[in-house]
C-alpha cells in the first residue's frame, strides 16, 4: 500500500514495485488509511509523513497499536528524520524525498527480507551471516570471528538488535553505553569506522548503513 499525495510519484513507485510483481494499491489521503490498512492486512506500507486529512505520523502510530506491518515512512525533510526517530514510533525504514525509485523498491525488498510474511518481526533470520555470542563478547562473521574491542561489540550489538532500524547517535549511545559516560555522540562514528574496517578484513560484504543526517542502521 502507497499512501502518498504527490499522485506523479506514487504512480512512478507503483510501476517500479508492478515490475517487482507485487501488487499495489494507492492512497492520496489519510483518511481512511488505517481502517483500510487494517481490512485489507497489506504486506508492507510506504507511508508518507503529509498527508491530507491525516497526517503520516497519526496513520504509524494508530497502526502500530494493533499491527506488526512493515512500515516504510518518506518525508521531504531529512531534519523531520530525527524528529522521527526520536519519537520512536515504529516505523521500520525512514526515506528522504527526493528519493529514486529504485532505492525506495530496494528498501521495499530489504524489509521483506526481513520480515518473512506470516512470521513474527522479532524471530530471528535463519541465515544470519553475523553471530553475536554477548556471553563471550564475540561477533562472527560468515564464519570468521572479528576482533573487536568490548565498546565495539557493543556498538554492532545494539545495531544488530533491530535490522533495518535506523538509530540515531544518541539512540546509539544509550542501547550500547547506558553507564559509559566516556563515549559520545561522535565517538560513535570512530566506532563504526573501525568495526567496519574489521568486517572488511574477513568479508566485502558491509551490513552497516549510513544514514545522511540521521544515524546508522544494520541491514543484515
Ligand atoms: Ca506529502
Amino acid at each position: 500500500m502507497i499512501v502518498e499525495d504527490e499522485i506523479a510519484l506514487a504512480e512512478v513507485v507503483r510501476d517500479y514495485l508492478l515490475v517487482e510483481r507485487m501488487h499495489v494499491d494507492m492512497l492520496t489521503s489519510g483518511a481512511g488509511a488505517v481502517e483500510l490498512i487494517q481490512a485489507k492486512q497489506y504486506d508492507l506500507v510506504i507511508l508518507d509523513l503529509m498527508l491530507p486529512e491525516v497526517d503520516g505520523l497519526t496513520i504509524c502510530r494508530e497502526l502500530r497499536k494493533a499491527s506488526d506491518v512493515p512500515i516504510i515512512m518518506t518525508t521531504a525533510k531529512v531534519e523531520e528524520i530525527d524528529r522521527l526517530l526520536g519519537l520512536e514510533m515504529g516505523a521500520d525504514d525512514y526515506l528522504c524525498k527526493p528519493y529514486s525509485p529504485r532505492e525506495l523498491v530496494a528498501r521495499v525488498r530489504a524489509v521483506l527480507r526481513r520480515r518473512p510474511l506470516g512470521r513474527p518481526a522479532e524471530n530471528p533470520a535463519t541465515n544470519d551471516r553475523l553471530i553475536i555470542d554477548a556471553g563471550r563478547w564475540q561477533a562472527t562473521l560468515d564464519g570468521s570471528q572479528l576482533d573487536l574491542t568490548r565498546r565495539e561489540f557493543s556498538l554492532l550489538q545494539a545495531l544488530a538488535s533491530r535490522p533495518g532500524r535506523v538509530f540515531s547517535r544518541d539512540q546509539l549511545l544509550s542501547l550500547a553505553f547506558p553507564n559509559d559516560t566516556e563515549v559520545f555522540d561522535r565517538t560513535i562514528d570512530s566506532h563504526i569506522r573501525n568495526i567496519r574496517r574489521k568486517i572488511a578484513s574477513v568479508s566485502t560484504w558491509d551490513p552497516i548503513r549510513s544514514v545522511y543526517g540521521v544515524g546508522y542502521a544494520y541491514d543484515g
